[in-house]
């Protein structure tokens, strides 16, 4: 008969190392499978993380690192594979991956949030050839260029503060007339002189040859630049659960604290469930309680 873990832990981000430094702890017979080898998590696209407590200033590459080097001591058992499915029969999970098939009597569910696009012409076209979503991975590309930054929160201004210190000159366009970021973000944002806010703005269309040359406004105007970054929000990666579990209208695993889901014994933590803060802190949180809900969930199970 197949093996039949107490808990697959279905991602390798913050939430999840988290969780597998918690489930080591407690003793579980489990097993951690994330899609990348090479840090898949989001930390990984952070330049400086410096709201990470105990921890002035880090980058972000460093931060998952250590996060995995931490799980990594403790021999927490993780695989190198992606998660196509999970369905549940006979109170067992199924984990279908691309190399093998997984069975358990948990999961808890922390695949992270993709990029979400703006879905204008010339996105498609140029991504990869001038549009972005990562500027920690494709900055270096801009050195004393001009680009553009989409958007107006923590995101944004972190990708325009960064690529303020590489590239001539940055413009934030963002639709709305405030900011939504963090006051010590919009300060470091504020003082550099390259950026220039471009307040109730959109982008209409991206235009180039092979690659980038301008971007045109709605309002008509053209701004002459050779990389787009866009950060305009992030989309669940919810996928692989969505027949078994509750959703948002924006495919967010609907889930509290705790971690429950509307399918016993699944749990969702980190970007991926409905919160309102989605950062590091908070991913690293959701792990650790969903460990004490996965602990109750199968104490609850051997009682009956
Ligand atoms: C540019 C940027 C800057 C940020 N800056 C900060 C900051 O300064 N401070 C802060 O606190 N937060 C910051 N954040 C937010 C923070 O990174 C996230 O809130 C946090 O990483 C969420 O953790 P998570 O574990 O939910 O997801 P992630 O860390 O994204 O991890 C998800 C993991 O799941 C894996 N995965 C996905 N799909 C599958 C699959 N099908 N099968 C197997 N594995 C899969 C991925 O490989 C990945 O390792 C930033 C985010 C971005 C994008």
């Amino acid at each position: 008969m197949s093996r039949v873990y107490d808990l697959v832990i279905a991602g390798g981000g913050a939430a999840g190392l988290t969780a597998a430094v918690y489930a080591v702890r407690s003793g579980l017979d489990f097993l951690l499978v994330d899609s990348s080898a090479s840090m898949g998590s989001q930390i990984a696209q952070t330049d400086e993380v410096d709201n990470y407590t105990g921890i002035d200033s880090i980058t972000g590459i460093e931060l998952v690192q250590r996060f995995y080097d931490h799980a990594n001591k403790l021999n927490a058992p993780m695989k190198n594979d992606t998660i196509k499915k999970i369905t549940k029969q006979n109170e067992l999970f199924s984990v279908e991956c691309e190399g093998q098939t997984l069975l358990a009597k948990s999961v808890i569910f922390c695949a992270g949030a993709g990029h979400r696009k703006l879905g204008i012409k010339g996105e498609n076209e140029f991504t990869g050839r001038g549009v972005g979503y990562c500027a920690v991975c494709d900055g270096f590309f801009y050195r004393n260029k001009t680009v553009v930054v989409v958007g107006g929160g923590n995101t944004a201004v972190t990708e325009a503060i960064y690529l303020s210190k590489i590239c001539k000159k940055v413009y934030l366009v963002h639709r709305r007339d405030t900011l939504r970021a963090e006051r010590a973000l919009t300060k470091k944002l504020e003082s550099a002189d390259n950026i220039e806010i471009l307040y109730s703005s959109e982008l209409a269309q991206i235009c180039g040859g092979n690659s980038v040359s301008s971007v045109i406004l709605k309002n008509g105007k053209e701004l002459e630049c050779q990389g787009v970054f866009i950060a305009v929000g992030i989309v669940p990666r919810s996928e692989a659960i969505k027949d078994i579990a509750d959703t948002d209208e924006y495919g967010f695993v609907l889930a509290s604290e705790s971690g429950k889901t509307s399918c016993k014994g699944l749990f969702a933590a980190g970007d991926v469930r409905t919160k309102s803060l989605r950062q590091i802190i908070t991913a690293c949180s959701d792990g650790a309680n969903c460990i004490d809900s996965v602990n109750r969930f199968l104490n609850e199970g051997a009682q009956k």
